[in-house]
């Protein structure tokens, strides 16, 4: 008994610090992820259900490292949160989407604004607003084209100062947008005192569409709650024709999902959608 307890022991250890190792791996090669030019970004149209055109893009950050190869970013956006990383990284990605975006709009694509992802842990930056405002002077946009993803989780922890500080983006023109929305426990009847223009229908709910018709019910209501409140609605994740055709006819506005395209480069984008 003794013998195999210490066995199991040994077994569980080695598991965990296989998992630390890949964690500190990840941690040791993201700080000089940058330099070496393994991250980049991509771009995921966002289109109206109706008309079936591009309306707006969602940046999605990536990063190939020679040793590591593609790490996805559910797995280094959390460890660059926890070691500071997601300082420089976020900085980064925003200079690129605005980049991009001028490129776009350049190119002749019509596109109402591009909507960009920005961690809890970079509002907790004193002078994020100042700093996000001047880059987007130096590329000549408006912050109006700019919508700035947050997570509901974001909003539940110290809800009140953090609405405050959406409120001070809103009031210089930025756009917000609540991604992830359902998964999180905010009730719909405070949804109405959010500083919030867009709320993004998590994949979970449209993965379920068709099988359930209380989950049907259930965007059904999310839907028609939005547009009383006069938020742009998003569903994301559409995969299938028949999850589009729901959507559309529930009088959702906006559609994101592998159906009508996967997250590409800019290049790519523009040949495709011009
Ligand atoms: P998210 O913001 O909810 O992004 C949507 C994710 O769903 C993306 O995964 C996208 O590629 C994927 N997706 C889009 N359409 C479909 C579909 O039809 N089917 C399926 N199966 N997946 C679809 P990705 O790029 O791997 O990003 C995962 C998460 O990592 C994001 O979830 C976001 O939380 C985070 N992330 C990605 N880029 C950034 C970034 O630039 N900054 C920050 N802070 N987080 C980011
Ligand atoms: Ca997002
Ligand atoms: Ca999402
Ligand atoms: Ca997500």
């Amino acid at each position: 008994a003794k013998e195999s307890g210490k066995n199991s022991f040994r077994f569980y250890t080695s598991e965990l610090s296989l998992e630390t190792e890949e964690r500190l791996n990840i941690d040791i090669a993201l700080h000089s992820a940058l330099e070496k030019n393994e991250i980049y970004v991509v771009f995921q149209p966002q289109y109206n259900l109706e008309t079936k055109k591009i309306v707006s893009v969602e940046t999605l950050v990536r990063w190939e490292n020679d040793t590591l190869g593609f790490v996805a970013p559910d797995k280094f956006i959390p460890i660059a949160e926890d070691n500071g990383f997601i300082i420089e990284l976020g900085y980064f990605i925003f200079e690129e989407s605005c980049k991009a975006f001028k490129q776009m709009k350049a190119s002749g694509l019509e596109l109402q604004r591009i909507a960009i992802n920005v961690s809890s842990i970079q509002f907790k930056e004193p002078n994020l607003l100042e700093a996000l405002i001047s880059i987007v002077k130096r590329h000549e946009l408006e912050a109006s084209e700019i919508e700035i993803e947050i997570t509901e989780r974001f909003l539940m922890e110290n809800t009140d100062k953090n609405i405050k500080t959406l409120q001070s983006f809103r009031d210089y023109g930025f756009k917000i947008s609540i991604d992830d929305f359902g998964t999180g426990y905010s009730s719909m009847s405070y949804l109405k005192q959010l500083p919030i223009d867009t709320i993004k229908i998590d994949k979970s709910f449209v993965d379920d569409i068709g099988e359930n018709s209380s989950d049907n019910a259930i965007i059904e209501a999310i839907v028609a709650l939005s547009k009383k409140l006069n938020y742009s609605i998003v569903a994301e994740g559409i995969e299938t024709g028949s999850q589009e055709q729901f959507l559309e006819s529930i009088k959702c506005d906006i559609g994101q999902g592998y159906l009508f395209s996967r997250p590409i480069l800019v290049e790519e984008l523009i040949a495709r959608f011009r």
